[in-house]
């Protein structure tokens, strides 16, 4: 038989930031599809109870049959809570709200910040034909177990950071727990970048706060922002990716640049569609 091909290295991001409604789960959902579009293979984990990134992704409350919960909580494989979806080569693990219950049920087990991490060692391990080549775990609004969980597992964070005018307060408390993980749980964690969302190029305040956040984060700012569209929030109540609900609009164009800026601080080759 053939020599199997060498798995392409796993990436696993975390899409996190303590603050509600600033993205993270339009950019789970958004930057997972144009990372599959452009070839890689691409797992997003819902590690929010309130599953918008299930719902976003069209997989049916009912049809949550084995979800991150029971995975978190040692009663299911990994394997057996992944759905695929409507877009080619990405799959999400979906959540329920039985995760709000997870917090409490770990607290007094010693590996209870290293849940995922060792849920993820499997996918990791693997030197051949991997089914994934990117995990993008969707965080909840929140620095609790599941975020710390998240990080744990990472290798780096992805922080989408609304354009308003408190976003660089939450960063620092934010960057601090980052910093925090780094020291106590996963020494080699990184900050791949921040994204700017729901930028509005005629708001005088959203210019300001894109200058303010540059001129403190430099570089780890990627260039592209993903503007303020109606499209892009129009696409979850339609269960989909705005890539497949509108290819064209410009929050759909913001997410396939996001994509590459992502794979090319990687430093890797695009995988071939
Ligand atoms: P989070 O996961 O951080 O709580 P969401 O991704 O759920 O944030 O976004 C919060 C709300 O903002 C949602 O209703 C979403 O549809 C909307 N939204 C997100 N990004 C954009 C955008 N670029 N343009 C317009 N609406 C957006
Ligand atoms: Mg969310």
């Amino acid at each position: 038989p053939a020599a199997e091909a060498p798995a392409r290295p796993l990436r696993v991001l975390a899409l996190a930031n303590q603050k509600g409604g600033v993205g993270k789960t339009t950019t789970a959902i958004n930057l997972g599809t144009a990372l599959a579009a452009i070839g890689e293979q691409v797992l997003v984990i819902d590690l929010d109870p309130q599953g918008n990134a299930s719902t976003g992704l069209g997989i049916d409350r009912r049809a949550r049959r084995v979800s991150t919960y029971e995975v978190m909580a040692g009663e299911a494989s990994l394997a057996q809570a992944v759905v695929p979806t409507a877009v080619p080569r990405l799959s999400v693990a979906p959540s329920t709200m039985d995760l709000l219950g997870l917090e409490l049920e770990l607290a007094s087990l010693p590996d209870r910040a290293h849940r995922l991490r060792n849920v993820l060692k499997g996918l990791r391990d693997s030197k051949t034909t991997r089914e994934v080549s990117y995990v993008l775990i969707d965080c909840p609004p929140s620095l609790n177990l599941l975020t710390i969980n998240a990080l744990a597992a990472a290798d780096a964070v992805l922080v989408p950071l609304q354009c308003e005018f408190f976003a660089l307060e939450g960063l620092s408390q934010l960057l601090r727990t980052v910093e925090q993980v780094r020291g106590a749980l996963n020494p080699k964690l990184t900050i791949q970048g921040i994204v700017l969302t729901m930028f509005d190029p005629r708001n005088n305040l959203s210019t300001q706060v894109v200058a303010d956040v540059r001129g403190f984060m430099g570089e780890k700012v990627y260039e592209t922002m993903i503007p303020r569209n109606v499209r892009v929030s129009e696409a979850p109540s339609h269960g989909k990716p705005v890539l497949l609900y509108d290819l064209k609009c410009a929050g759909s164009q913001a997410y396939l640049r996001l994509a590459s800026e992502v794979i090319q601080r990687e430093g890797r080759v695009p995988a071939a569609a």
